[in-house]
C-alpha cells in the first residue's frame, strides 16, 4: 500500500476504535489514538505475518506490551481477516473472548499483556529463541512510555544488549503522557534515547505519527548487530482535537456530544484523505 492508503486506513481504525469504544462504553481511548499509525505500519506494511500463516513458526512476532490499547488492535486484526469484524459487537460483554486486555485465545494475538513491563521479557525471549533455533523472524513489541517505569523493562533491556538481539525491534509511543499525568512528572524516565542507547540498543528518533517516517524505519534492515529501539513521538488522542494532549482522554468514554463531534472530525478526515 502507498503512504496515503496506509493514512486512509489508520483514518479508518480510528474511526472504528471511537465508534467500538463508545458503543461498549469502555476502552483506552487516548492511548489507541496515539498509536494508531504505528500498528496500521506494522500489520500492513512490515510484519511477515498474515492471517493464513499464524501459526508458521517463521512468522514475524509481534507483543504488544501497552495491552490496554488493545481496542485499536482488534481493529486493525479485523481489518487484515485475523477473524470477522462482527465479532467485535461483544467487546467488553459478558462471555466475550475479546476483553479490554490482549489474549492468546484471539486469533493473531501471541501473547497475553496488559500487565505493564512484560512485552519487552517476552519479545527478548521470542528473539533469543529465534537465534538458538535459526529462525528467520523479527520480533517487534510496543511498549508505552508511562511503562518505561517499570523495572523489568531495564532488566529486559539489558538482556536484549547483552544477547546483541538484532532480530528485535522495540518501539515506544512517546506521547508522554500516562493515566495520571505527564510521565515527566509521574515518574520521569527520560532521556529514554540515552539510557536505551547505554543498554545496547541502536535507537532511532521519529514522528510516530508520520506514516512516510513509520514505514521507512520499521522496513529498513538493521546492520548495527544490535536491537532496535525506535523512539516514536506521538500525539495522545490523536485524530480528535479535543483529546489530543490531554491525559484525562487515557481511557475517557466519550459523551453523546463528544462521539458525534469526533466522528464527524475522522469524516472529514477520512473524506480528505480519499479526495487526494
Ligand atoms: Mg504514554
Amino acid at each position: 500500500m502507498d503512504t496515503k492508503s496506509l493514512e486512509l486506513k489508520a483514518a479508518e481504525m480510528r474511526l472504528a476504535t471511537w465508534k467500538m469504544i463508545y458503543q461498549a462504553k469502555t476502552g483506552h481511548t487516548g492511548s489507541d489514538l496515539s498509536c494508531a499509525d504505528i500498528l496500521v505500519a506494522l500489520y500492513h506494511q512490515v510484519l511477515k505475518q498474515t492471517p493464513e500463516t499464524f501459526s508458521d513458526p517463521d512468522r514475524d512476532r509481534y507483543i504488544q506490551s501497552k495491552g490496554h490499547a488493545v481496542e485499536i488492535l482488534y481493529n486493525v486484526l479485523a481489518d487484515r481477516g485475523y477473524f470477522p469484524k462482527s465479532d467485535l459487537v461483544s467487546y467488553s460483554q459478558f462471555n466475550s473472548p475479546y476483553i479490554g486486555h490482549p489474549t492468546n485465545h484471539i486469533n493473531g494475538i501471541e501473547m497475553n499483556t496488559g500487565s505493564l513491563g512484560h512485552g519487552l521479557g517476552l519479545s527478548v525471549g521470542i528473539a533469543l529463541a529465534g537465534k538458538i533455533n535459526h529462525r528467520d523472524y523479527h520480533v517487534y513489541t510496543l511498549m508505552g512510555d508511562g511503562e518505561q517505569a517499570e523495572g523489568s523493562v531495564w532488566e529486559a533491556a539489558m538482556a536484549a544488549g547483552n544477547y546483541h538481539l538484532d532480530n528485535l525491534t522495540a518501539i515506544i509511543d512517546h506521547n508522554r503522557l500516562q493515566i495520571s499525568g505527564p510521565t515527566t512528572q509521574v515518574m520521569n524516565s527520560e532521556p529514554l534515547a540515552e539510557k536505551y542507547v547505554a543498554f545496547g540498543f541502536d535507537v532511532v528518533e521519529i514522528n510516530g505519527n508520520n506514516m512516510s517516517e513509520l514505514v521507512e524505519t520499521l522496513s529498513s534492515p538493521n546492520p548495527t548487530k544490535k536491537p532496535r529501539l525506535i523512539l516514536a513521538d506521538t500525539i495522545k488522542g490523536r485524530g480528535i482535537s479535543f483529546a489530543e494532549g490531554k491525559a484525562n482522554w487515557h481511557h475517557k468514554v466519550p459523551t453523546e456530544d463528544e462521539f458525534n463531534q469526533g466522528v464527524n472530525e475522522l469524516e472529514l478526515t477520512i473524506g480528505g484523505l480519499k479526495n487526494e
